[in-house]
Order: C-alpha cells, then structure tokens, then sequence
C-alpha cells in the first residue's frame, strides 16, 4: 500500500481495477480496422461504414460512444447489416462476450468478413462446453440469463447446458446419479457467491466434477479482491462502470459485503452521476472499475472528489497484472 497523504478526507484507490487484457483486445480490434479504413487499406469505401459491431463491442457506455465517434456502426443483430456492406466485404466483429454457433452460422450463410473480438478466455470456455458434451456430460453453467456471453456459451449445447444464477436454483435440478456432470461458470461472477452455489450443487450432485481451472477470469478475481481490502477501509465506495456490465455489477455487491452497515456502494457510469448526498460525513470514499471502464472516466472521479475536499490518496495495490492477448490473426499484419 502507498500512502500519500493518509488522514482527513481521503480516496483509497484500488489497484488493479479497469480494463483488462480481453477489453484491451476487442476495443484494440475495432480501432485497428477504423484506422486501417482511414487509410483507404479497408473495404468501408464508397460511402459504407468502416465496420460493424454486433452488439456492444464491451459493456461501456463512453467506449462505444467514442468507437461510434470514429465511424463504428454497431447493430444488434446481423440481419442489420445490410446485404451491400456484406458483398463489400465491410467487416463484422463479434464482441468481447462471444457469440453462439447461430450467429457464427448466419454469418457464414451470409458470407460475411467476420473479425471475432470474443475474449480467449470466454472462447476457453466455449471449448469446454464442445469437449464435455463429446464426453458424454451435462453441464451445469453459472452464469447471468440473457447475458451476451452466457447465451453464447449455452447456444453452443442448448440440450446439454443448464443454466443456473444462484444457489437457490439449484434445488430445480434433476439428475440422476449415472449422469455425468460437469460444472462451468460465467467469466465474470462474484468469487464469494459462486462459491456459494457450489457448495449447494457438491450437496446435491456429490459426483459432480469441476472444471480443470475456475472459468472466472483472473481480471473478475483481481477486482474482487482489491475492491474488498479498498471497502474495508472505506465508509463508501464508488465503482465506475456501465449498468450492463457484468462485472461491474459484482464489484458493487462485493464491494457492499466489504463495507457492511459502515456505508453503501454505489455504481456511477461517470463523474456526472455522483450525488453530493452520498458522501455527508464521509472520510474515506473508495474507488474501483470495472474491466470495461476507461481509466480517464476514474480520473474524472478522482478529480469531482478532490473538489469535494477528498485531497488524501493512497492505492490498495493487491497484484500487477501482465496478462496481455494478440489481436485477431488477420488483423495482426495491419499493425
Ligand atoms: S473480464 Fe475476463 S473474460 Fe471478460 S473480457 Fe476481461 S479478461 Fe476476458
């Protein structure tokens, strides 16, 4: 822990926080197609778009503005493409949170330029649910109904994955004890609740097996981690990130379980979502975001802060993280 002038009014900052090496990949993968289309070295001329995003490429509402900005068009569904940008050869990137073989299908069918942004780490989990339904296994997944990555990774064995949120679904399942079972996870869920639920289908499915490494990404954990030091030293914390932000989301509950009756966590989007009211007699004021959230819209609260007379600082530094993924192989030579 650093401290820079401890006492008073104070941020504590927690470290790591932000974006992470997924976010950092399918942010870096439309940028490098905008730019390589500014160049005219794309298809996208002729009046066309220079890209398509199916979905938000990451759960930030400032990063698709400013992607936007620069002349990204993000659909929600493929059949907005239209069929001119298709036969242009206008690329379509997948977002970060992965796609079901339906979309990768229609996408094909429609000869599409495809650029799939899906995080490896997600993709690993793809591959999990193709290698355990080939050996013969259902598989209980623990995600977020309606979540883009989990209906990806469900759409991959609709028949064979089992969708769960919570501990207190698992008394809705059924099966026998000759079923082999296996259990994957959402990349993004609460360590603390997951592990919850898992100790709730142990009870029930005692042969069930786990997976060979936990599917909740490092970048999930070290947040988690670092927000729950940063909570124990604060009486309110802020987490910075988009409402539909799965992992967002958990740094606010974790972060709530950290502070306890001592004060409430609250999720801003960005500086102009702070409410002075929040902070009537508070000393410290925690800081986190999500893996999604651009460090400049932080900064934005370090500084609404410090007007409000927050001027101490120190960071909660848990870990360094180094963990960095190559660009999409066909974009890799354009850089
Ligand atoms: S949060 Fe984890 S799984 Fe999601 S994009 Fe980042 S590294 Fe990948």
């Amino acid at each position: 822990m650093t401290g820079i002038g401890d006492g008073g009014k104070r941020i504590v900052l927690a470290d790591p926080r932000g974006f992470c090496a997924g976010v950092d990949r399918a942010i870096l993968t439309v940028q490098t197609i905008l730019k390589a289309a500014d160049r005219g070295a794309a298809a996208g001329d002729g009046g066309l778009p220079p890209v398509y995003v199916r979905r938000q490429i990451v759960h930030n509402k400032h990063v698709v503005e400013d992607l936007a900005k620069q002349g990204a068009v993000f659909v929600e569904e493929l059949s907005e493409v239209p069929d001119e940008a298709v036969a242009a050869g206008v690329p379509v990137v997948f977002s970060a949170h992965g796609v079901s073989p339906t979309v990768k299908g229609e996408a094909a069918a429609r000869g599409m330029h495809v650029v799939d942004a899906t995080c490896p780490l997600v993709s690993k989990v793809h591959r999990e649910v193709l290698r355990f339904v080939k050996e013969g296994y259902e598989i209980i997944y623990i995600g977020h109904r309606g979540h883009d990555e989990a209906v990806g990774v469900v759409g991959e064995a609709p028949d064979h994955v089992h969708l769960i949120e919570h501990a207190s679904d698992v008394d809705g399942l059924d099966f026998s004890e000759d079923t082999k079972l296996v259990l994957l996870t959402q990349t993004t869920l609460s360590v603390d609740e997951t592990a919850d639920t898992i100790a709730a289908l142990k009870d029930r499915f005692p042969w069930i097996a786990m997976p060979p490494n936990s599917d909740i990404c490092y970048a999930t954990s070290n947040r988690q981690a670092a927000v729950k030091l940063v909570a124990e030293q604060s009486d309110c914390v802020v987490i910075v990130g988009s409402a539909n932000s799965s992992n967002s989301v958990r740094l606010v509950e974790v972060a709530q379980e950290g502070l306890g009756s001592r004060g409430v966590a609250h999720r801003v989007d960005d500086a102009g979502d702070l409410d002075d009211s929040w902070f009537d007699g508070v000393q410290a004021v925690g800081i986190s975001s999500g893996a999604s959230v651009p460090d400049e819209l932080v900064g934005g609260v370090i500084d609404a802060l410090q007007a409000m007379g927050y001027t101490g600082m120190h960071a909660v530094e848990t870990i360094k993280e180094n963990m960095h993924f190559v660009l999409p192989a066909e974009l890799r030579s354009r850089r």
